[in-house]
């Protein structure tokens, strides 16, 4: 097969679009793909600066690496989450990748913080992922606001994206569905907008880019993943893309473009300030201060002041 760009022999081929491209076309491909997201959705401007979450797996590396290429103004965002080695090496190849390029990260160890994700599993009843996403969602909103970015970059690829509608739809979470979007506009004075310009781009295809483009990231998945229903929902997609190229793509555009209008008005309406924190709460107390009771009221104290730290 040839690269459709250039008819050189093609390396990398897209089944969803038909089409297949050589490495360095395809490169460029990706990152035309990401920008007339980015454009078309209206996520950000070239005057903004996009404060973008990385894990130190490769959709959040290569989000940054594309939206760096692309002449955007950057700075990453990374929490040491404290799961062991699988912790241990994300921070180290986060702050590798963010040493490489030059560009600016902000690190925050949970540890530090007193909310290491198993120090929160041992103290409550919650699950390792509910506990790590009502965190993870509190800290990059806190620090996206405090540090003053307009808008705060995920690397949600077009599988995350699929498997959450998939199980939205099946759990008919009207709420949710209505949230779900690639642009997620501020609803309270300390949001930050919130976007997903790896929306349309497969799992696939950032594994692909971060291969070509050399970026080190970690492939072990977390030890916390085993089990997830995401990944459930996920393989029950990949099954019907096998025999029917495109559907994700088709799933979650066409949701976008015309499921989710049956569902506006159903998102739960404005937060208040949570009373503890001033952050956005459905109720009197935020998602994470509700979590930081349950461990106080087993461990019977408080978590340690900020150890936000910053490089270069
Ligand atoms: S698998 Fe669960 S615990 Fe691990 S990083 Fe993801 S959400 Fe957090
Ligand atoms: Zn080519
Ligand atoms: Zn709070």
């Amino acid at each position: 097969m040839k690269c459709k760009r250039c008819r050189r022999k093609a390396e990398v081929h897209l089944r969803q679009h038909n089409s297949a491209f050589c490495r360095g076309c395809f490169v460029f491909f990706l990152q035309r793909q990401v920008q007339r997201a980015v454009e078309k959705q209206r996520m950000f401007t070239r005057d903004e600066e996009v404060l973008v979450a990385v894990s130190g797996g490769k959709d959040s590396l290569a989000l940054w690496d594309i939206l760096a290429e692309l002449g955007f103004r950057t700075a990453g965002v990374h929490l040491a989450l404290g799961i062991g080695a699988y912790s241990q090496a994300s921070t180290e190849k986060t702050e590798a990748f963010a040493r490489a390029r030059g560009q600016r990260l902000i690190t925050v160890r949970l540890e530090e913080e007193g909310v290491a994700i198993p120090t929160v599993v041992a103290a409550t009843h919650r699950s390792a992922c509910a506990a790590c996403g009502i965190i993870k969602r509190h800290y990059f909103d806190r620090l996206a606001f405090e540090y003053g970015f307009p808008v705060l970059a995920t690397g949600h690829n077009l599988d995350d994206e699929a498997a959450r509608l998939l199980g939205n739809v099946l759990h008919w979470q009207v709420r949710h569905l209505a949230k779900q979007h690639p642009v997620m506009q501020s609803t309270h004075e300390r949001f930050v907008r919130k976007v997903k310009p790896l929306f349309r781009i497969s799992e696939y295809e950032t594994a692909a880019y971060a291969f070509l483009r050399g970026i080190d990231y970690v492939v072990d998945e977390c030890p916390n993943s085993v089990g997830a229903t995401q990944l459930v929902y996920k393989d029950a997609l990949n099954r019907l893309e096998t025999v029917m190229s495109g559907t994700k793509l088709a799933f979650v555009q066409e949701f976008l473009r015309t499921g989710r209008q049956a569902f506006v008005g159903h998102s739960g309406g404005v937060p208040e300030t949570c009373t503890r924190c001033g952050a956005p709460a459905f109720g009197s107390l935020c998602a994470f201060c509700g979590l930081l009771q349950e461990v106080e009221a087993k461990r019977q104290r408080r978590p340690a002041a900020s150890s936000a730290s910053e490089t270069p």
